[in-house]
């Protein structure tokens, strides 16, 4: 049998046709027609300019630099993510502050933003940034997370690397910070195989990321440089494929969803097996299906688990380490940290491809089962957890 992935890419039918004209027309680099119709796909979903950048991470490294991130700032940063949330304030030489989740929506604690930035008014050294992230889909909690941002006259950015298609109160996410980033990376959501795009409310903004995408180099036919520069522009084949994946996205936000309350329904009766939170603010297209595991009431571990379904080929994951807890970020400054933490240990990504067949969907509950079976038996037998796997 076939091995199943956690995500995988799933082209929607018009990619190749994109693709193709790239090639007829010669527009193999980084200036086109796709690069243009992707922008403004994006441009016409998120009501925001946009530009098309080689990655979510180079995005972000861009949008913290907008916003003048540079040598001996902090940025606060969500801590429950993805290491490629962070590393670009590394780039910057600026140093994350942490923040933790709230139980709600797994993202950032607004109570506890609070008490980062009362922290930092207090050392007399504001973030030059905040950094929220849309962890698998789901908003963060934006309208209190915004406000602190204009107490303190400090811009917001959004990470919705994995958020595209999530809605905060009936609007997209990545409209609403100063700057915004998606990633188009071959697990996510929509993939362009390697991409990302970012979006800001000041047009300037996405013009300034676009002239330093491209190794910043001044109008005229000179090689004449007065800024430092980067080669982050995306290709206009691969924004071929972003364009045909653009016409899918709402389609995949409801497999995804549907891929998860599946799950959920097939494992209502497994008490201690409980689908991640889904928060009354948004829509939560669960790019990835997570869950909790109480492992008292469910009698197996998160790593039995994990351990029982790659026996039987099958990829499931920890939620994401959270960045406080990494020897990389050793010594960085931390709020709160035991929300985070709790859902690392008990939290698991089962697999959740758009694409996902039924038939393996039915092999991965019938593995969960036979593994939360075979680990509560040889537990009411005395044996250690989970020996038979
Ligand atoms: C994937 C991801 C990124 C980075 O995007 P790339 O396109 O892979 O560089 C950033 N933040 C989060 C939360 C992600 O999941």
């Amino acid at each position: 049998m076939a091995r199943v992935y956690l995500s995988v890419p799933h082209m929607g039918g018009e990619e190749e046709r994109f693709v193709r004209e790239a090639f007829a027309t010669n527009w193999l680099s980084s200036v086109g027609p796709n690069l243009d119709g992707f922008e403004r796909d994006f441009e016409a979903r998120v009501g925001l300019p946009a530009v098309a950048l080689a990655s979510g991470t180079a995005a972000l490294h861009l949008g913290l630099r907008l916003l003048g991130v540079g040598p001996g700032d902090e940025v606060i940063c969500s801590s429950l993510t993805f290491v490629a949330t962070a590393n670009p304030i590394t780039y910057l030489g600026a140093q994350p502050v942490f923040v933790d989740s709230e139980r709600e929506s797994w993202n950032m604690d607004p109570a506890l933003l609070a008490e980062a930035l009362a922290d930092a008014k207090r050392r007399g050294k504001l973030p030059k940034a905040i950094i929220v992230v849309h962890l698998y889909g789901q908003s963060a909690d934006l309208d209190p997370i915004l406000a602190l941002g204009v107490e303190y006259g400090v811009p917001v950015l959004e990470d919705a690397a994995e958020a595209v298609g999530t809605l905060y109160k009936g609007r997209p996410v990545g409209s609403f910070g100063a700057v915004s980033v998606f990633s188009f990376n071959g697990n996510k959501l929509i993939t362009t195989t390697g991409g990302g795009m970012l979006v800001a409310q000041d047009r300037a903004h996405v013009e300034k990321a676009r002239f330093w995408s491209q190794q910043a180099r001044d109008p005229g036919i000179a090689y004449h440089h007065t800024e430092l520069g980067y080669n982050y522009r995306m290709s206009n084949v691969l924004a071929g494929i972003g364009r045909g994946q653009a016409l899918v996205i709402d389609e995949r936000v409801r497999q995804r969803r549907a891929v998860a309350f599946a799950y959920r329904d097939a494992f209502a009766d497994l008490e201690g097996l409980t689908l991640a939170p889904q928060a009354p603010w948004g829509l939560h297209t669960n790019w990835l299906s997570c869950f909790l595991i109480d492992e008292a009431a469910l009698g197996c571990s998160r790593d039995a688990l994990i351990a029982g379904l790659a026996a039987e080929d099958i990829e499931s994951r920890p939620i994401w380490k959270p960045l406080h807890a990494q020897p990389l970020f050793a010594g960085c400054r931390m709020f709160g940290g035991a929300v985070a933490e709790d859902v690392f240990a008990r939290g698991i990504c089962l697999p959740s491809s758009s694409s996902l067949p039924a038939a393996d969907f039915e092999r991965v509950v019938e593995v969960v089962r036979l593994t939360v079976r075979r680990s509560r038996e040889a537990r009411a037998a005395g044996e250690p957890p989970c020996a038979s796997t």
